[in-house]
């Protein structure tokens, strides 16, 4: 299948009857600027009791959406068995799922169903911010000959997403990408947002990443969908919000551009070399105390002076325009770095 970029696959969340995936198939076909039809067959559901997927039973409904509209079609499979049966309908896509790929024995398993195939697969990143899970689900993809493979950025669960259902953890997708820097990697902003509310920020944050495409959940009725049903958007409410994405050239042969861009970039590279030596000298004086605590016989880890600082760093998160979380992380690693300083002084004796 040639990629077009950006590549963009919607589709509701679930197969759930014949005639809701086809008119919502035609609905999307109509609008022109979709690429490829996604529904899931199989649904891995985090709670039991919840709708599963409409199973074997929905792919003949795939089959029929991609002969009156002339999408290709795109699918889950979590086992061999649905590998099976989904090839036996021609899939055109696969994808693996976030709970799938967090499984290795799982990914083995599909893997190897998939082994030697042609057809473009997915590969979701885990639930969890495990990038190495990420990289083996597609080593085993590589090894059992699957070529045509492709990156899905879904977000993390268990960062504190805020008002989001995943957090987006950009840097662990960009980090992926930078492990894999031949695959495709496309963002699915309907399960980070898991609402309608924030799709379009966070498709645009993916386009000036560079993502080469999106992967957003659409339903003709949403408000009545068997899953997933905050986020999913209309057609037409689809439509209008790919219209909105700017997709940004990545570079521009305007002079005063890049004398503009070189000269900023250049004081970021400055400042990175202050903050560091800053930093190199902060260290000295942690070991300055390491040494003096050691001279008074004084344990390194005082809470109560730790405190001290991180509630006057964060105090003046606002004055900074730094964000707390922000604030938070560095200064632990900051933490974490000045007292393996103090013990290599205090194991000095
Ligand atoms: C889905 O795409 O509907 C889905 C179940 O997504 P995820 O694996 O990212 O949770
Ligand atoms: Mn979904």
């Amino acid at each position: 299948m040639e990629l077009n970029r950006p590549l963009i696959i919607a589709g509701p969340c679930s197969a759930e009857s014949e005639e809701q995936l086809l008119s919502t198939a035609q609905a999307l076909a109509a609008t022109g600027k979709v690429d490829v039809l996604r529904a899931g067959v199989w649904k891995p559901r985090t709670k039991p009791g919840t709708f599963e997927g409409a199973g074997v039973e929905a792919l003949p409904w795939l089959a029929k959406a991609r002969e009156m509209t002339g999408l290709a079609v795109a699918t889950e499979v979590a086992n061999a068995k649905h590998v099976e049966h989904a090839q036996a309908f021609d899939v055109d896509v696969f994808w693996i799922g976030a709970r799938t790929t967090s499984n290795p024995f799982s990914t083995q398993e599909v893997a190897e169903a998939l082994r030697g195939t042609e057809k473009m697969v997915f590969v979701k990143n885990p639930v969890n911010g495990d990038i190495d899970l990420w990289c083996g689900a597609v080593e085993r993809l590589l090894a059992c000959g699957v070529k045509n493979l492709g990156l899905i950025h879904r977000g993390f669960s268990g960062f504190g997403a805020g008002s989001l259902r995943n957090a987006p953890m950009w840097h662990l997708a960009l980090e992926m990408r930078r492990r894999m820097p031949e695959l495709p990697m496309i963002c699915d902003p309907s399960h980070i947002c898991g609402c309608r509310e924030y799709i379009a920020d966070i498709s645009q944050q993916a386009a000036d990443l560079d993502y080469d495409g999106l992967m957003i959940e659409s339903h003709i009725n949403p408000d009545e969908a068997w899953s997933d049903a905050k986020q999913q958007l209309t057609p037409e409410t689809l439509a209008a919000l790919l219209d909105s994405i700017k997709w940004r050239a990545g570079e521009s042969s305007s002079e005063s551009y890049k004398v503009a861009l070189m000269g900023l970039r250049e004081q970021i590279d400055s400042l990175d070399r202050e903050i560091l030596q800053l930093l190199s000298e902060r260290m000295n004086v942690a070991e300055q105390i390491g040494r003096i605590k050691r001279e008074n016989d004084v344990r390194i880890l005082q809470t109560a002076r730790w405190e001290d600082i991180m509630k006057r760093v964060l105090m003046s998160s606002r004055s900074l325009g730094l964000s707390e979380p922000f604030l938070r992380t560095m200064l632990d690693a900051v933490h974490v770095e000045s007292i393996e300083h103090q013990n290599r002084v205090m194991k000095e004796e």
